[in-house]
C-alpha cells in the first residue's frame, strides 16, 4: 500500500516543495494550509497532473483544539501517517524590548506548541505501524539566534529539543525523528532580505532554493535514512 505523508505549510514556499518530492516518491500527500486555499488547491493539481495522489487538509496548526480533531478524524478516516513532515511556521519580527506578548504568542504557537498539536495525534497510530518518519523545519535562527527574532529563534531551538527527545522514545518503533535547519531559502519569507545581506553571510555567496531543502527532506522521509534519527540537518550553504 502506498505511503501517505502530511505536509503543514504546504501550500507555498518549501512545503509545496516539499509535497511535490514526496508525491515522487509516490506517497499520498496531505497538503495543509492556513489561508491559501487556491495555492493548495494548486498543489494538489500539479501533483495530480505528474500522475500523483494529493488532498488538501485545512487547519490552523496553532489552533490546539482544531489541529488536533482535525487529525483525529483523519486517522480515523484514512488510516495512519507514515510520514510527517512539519514545516509551517510564521515570522513576527520586532526588536525585544518593542515586541509584544502577541508577537511572541503568536509565533511561539506557530512553529512549537503546533509540534505537539500535529505529532501528537498522529504518533501512537504510527507506533503501531512500526515505521514512520518525522521531519521538523528549523532554522539555522535556533542556533545563532537573530536581531528581532527572540521569538522565532526560541520556538525554532525549541523544537529542535522535541524533536530530539521525541527521536529517542520511538527510535525502537523503526520511527526517525530528525530535523532541517534551513539558512536563507527563495521564499515570500525573506522577501525583504537585501541581496548584499545574503552574499555576504552565506559562504556560498546565494539563498538556496525550496527544492534544495526539500531533497534532504525527502532522504529523511524515505527507507534509506532508516539508521538517521536525531539529527539536525543544516540545509544553509555553509552557515554553520
Ligand atoms: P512561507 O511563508 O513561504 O509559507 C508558509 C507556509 O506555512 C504557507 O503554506 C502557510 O499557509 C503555512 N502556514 C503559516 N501559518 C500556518 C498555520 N498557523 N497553520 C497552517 N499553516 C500555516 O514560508 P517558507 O516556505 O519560507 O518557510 C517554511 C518553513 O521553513 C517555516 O517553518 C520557516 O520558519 C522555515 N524556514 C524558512 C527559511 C527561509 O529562508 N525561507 C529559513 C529557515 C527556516 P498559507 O499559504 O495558507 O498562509
Amino acid at each position: 500500500m502506498n505511503r501517505q505523508a502530511l505536509v503543514t505549510g504546504a501550500s507555498r514556499g518549501i512545503g509545496k516543495a516539499i509535497a511535490l518530492r514526496l508525491a515522487r516518491e509516490g506517497m499520498h500527500v496531505w497538503v495543509n494550509y492556513l489561508r491559501s486555499e487556491q495555492a493548495a488547491d494548486e498543489v494538489v493539481a500539479l501533483i495530480q497532473a505528474s500522475g500523483g495522489n494529493a488532498t488538501t487538509v485545512q487547519f490552523d496548526v496553532s489552533d490546539r483544539e482544531t489541529c488536533m480533531k482535525t487529525l483525529e478524524t483523519l486517522v480515523e478516516k484514512e488510516g495512519a501517517m507514515d510520514v510527517v513532515v512539519h514545516n509551517a511556521g510564521a515570522v513576527s519580527d520586532a526588536p525585544f524590548p518593542g515586541m509584544d506578548v502577541d508577537q511572541w504568542e503568536r509565533v511561539i504557537n506557530t512553529s512549537l506548541n503546533s509540534f505537539f498539536y500535529v505529532c501528537r495525534p498522529l504518533i501512537m497510530p504510527m507506533i503501531r505501524k512500526r515505521w514512520g518518519r518525522i521531519v521538523s523545519v528549523s532554522s539555522i535562527a535556533a542556533l545563532h539566534g537573530n536581531r528581532g527574532q527572540s521569538n522565532y529563534a526560541a520556538a525554532k531551538a525549541g523544537l529542535i529539543g522535541a524533536t530530539r527527545s521525541l527521536a529517542k522514545e520511538v527510535a525502537n518503533r523503526g520511527i526517525c525523528v530528525n530535523a532541517v535547519a534551513p539558512g536563507f531559502i527563495a521564499t515570500e519569507m525573506i522577501d525583504g532580505i537585501a541581496a548584499d545581506l545574503i552574499k555576504q553571510n552565506v559562504p556560498m555567496g546565494r539563498a538556496g532554493s525550496v527544492q534544495e531543502v526539500a531533497e534532504v527532506v525527502s532522504f529523511l522521509c524515505s527507507d534509506a535514512a532508516s539508521y538517521v534519527t536525531g539529527e539536525v540537518i543544516n540545509v544553509s550553504g555553509g552557515i554553520i
